[in-house]
């Protein structure tokens, strides 16, 4: 008997499959674009476009996900590009989520088109870990449409490795007594967190299995790769203590994150992630004519760690600028460098009192004028659609939304006349 059972539940090509799905049940329209080269990607007029998901048969033809969409088009001129539909995706993920809770409470969204479950205990109500995973993978496709591989371990960390064999709609188990078998014989770039980069500096070692990585001298590992290297270690020999965590209820406030499509690893662009969580944020602070006091940063790393730090600040605000700026501050302390998965912005201490502030002698900030600036923004916004304005750090930033987070109506609905 295995203490805990952990599913990983992860959507086969999401945004292509959930595109695929939506064409093919919605509109009637063939050729299913899961089963023709076809990827989704960004305005290919703008040139900065790029590849967010692929077809299988795309794959074929070694197209990248986050490549330009000029250089998949050159390795495959007939490649069909379908635009984003971010609110479709959202639709999706809740869907699938809404069925994942009526199998356990203890869910875990790791991202758009992931979820961990904790199945511990479930067995008198779904049957052995196979068979529930099963009877959730053709539910999702059944209901929904597409495809899920659901991993099953006794950790998350294999669970999720589990999730990534064979594809498409595959349930899969590696349990701590199966890594020998299963995974040690698997290319060490294969395991979860070993990038290109620590992949060239193991091969330098003569490191080519992660069977190779787990039986090597930790020192040795240290002496290359310093913390890195022991984190992928102990990866290797199958050990992770995360549990499962559930949802935090929702705090008292107004918050807002985002799962980002890549891994982010430089400041310059999460600052413009919290930028866009900000603005949302800000906006609905301001439309309820409420102030904050206190402004809170989550992070959540590609390794499942998660971290947040918040503070307080001086003057309750509702100005975009000001929370942005504490944002950072907290994002600058509370980094550890690590590629970051997902972000969030928590804001709380909620004051209606909208008196002027107090001035400072040492602060010559024209917070009044911020405030008109906002309002401006947020009339026109109303008026004329959310991108009617747009700060103009987002213009080259074509994968980050400059408001993320909510959905607002008049926005992301693709016209599917034209294509
Ligand atoms: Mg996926």
């Amino acid at each position: 008997m295995h203490k805990q059972i952990i599913f990983h539940i992860d959507v086969n090509s999401a945004f292509l499959s959930w595109e695929a799905a939506y064409r093919v049940h919605h509109l009637g329209r063939t050729p299913d674009l899961r089963t023709i080269p076809s990827a989704v990607g960004g305005d290919i007029s703008k040139r900065r476009g790029i590849i967010l998901a692929k077809s299988i048969p795309a794959k074929k033809y070694h197209i990248q996900t986050g490549e330009p969409v000029v250089d998949a088009l050159r390795k495959c001129p007939e490649l069909i590009i379908v635009p984003p539909n971010y609110e479709l995706y959202e639709k999706n993920s809740k869907a699938m989520m809404d069925i994942l809770y009526q199998y356990t409470d203890k869910v875990e969204q790791y991202s758009i088109d992931e979820a961990f479950l904790d199945m511990t205990g479930t067995q008198m109500l779904f049957g052995s870990p196979v068979i529930a995973a099963t009877a959730i993978k053709d539910e999702i496709r059944r209901r929904l449409g597409f495809t899920v591989n659901v991993g099953i371990s006794d950790k998350k960390l294999l669970a999720k490795m589990a999730g990534d064999f064979q594809k498409p709609d595959r349930v899969h188990t590696l349990f701590f007594d199966e890594i020998k078998e299963k995974m040690w014989p698997l290319p060490v770039g294969d395991l979860f967190f070993v990038g290109s980069a620590s992949e060239k500096k193991l091969h330098a070692l003569g490191i080519r299995t992660i069977g190779d990585l787990a039986a090597t001298d930790k020192k040795t590992l240290r002496a290359v790769l310093k913390k890195h290297g022991e984190v992928i270690h102990s990866f290797a020999n199958g050990h992770d203590v995360s549990l499962v965590e559930p949802q935090a209820p929702d705090l008292k406030g107004y918050g807002n994150s985002t799962t980002i499509a890549f891994d982010v690893t430089d400041a310059s662009t999460a600052k413009m992630v919290l930028l866009s969580l900000t603005e949302t944020i800000g906006k609905r602070l301001r439309k309820d004519q409420v102030r904050i006091h206190m402004v809170s940063v989550s992070i959540r790393y590609h390794d499942f760690c998660s971290a947040s730090h918040q503070c307080m600040l001086q003057d309750a605000t509702n100005i975009t600028k000001e929370i942005h700026v504490a944002s950072c501050k907290l994002f600058d302390e509370l980094w550890n460098g690590m590629p970051i998965r997902h972000l969030g912005v928590h804001t709380g201490h909620v004051s209606k009192d909208m008196a002027n502030r107090q001035l400072s002698l040492f602060d010559h900030t024209n917070y009044e004028k911020l405030e008109k600036l906002d309002q401006a923004v947020d009339r026109i916004r109303e008026r004329f659609g959310s991108d009617s304005v747009m700060r103009a750090s987002f213009l080259d930033q074509e994968h980050i939304d400059h408001m993320n987070g909510g959905i607002p109506k008049d926005r992301r609905t693709v016209d599917y006349r034209q294509k």
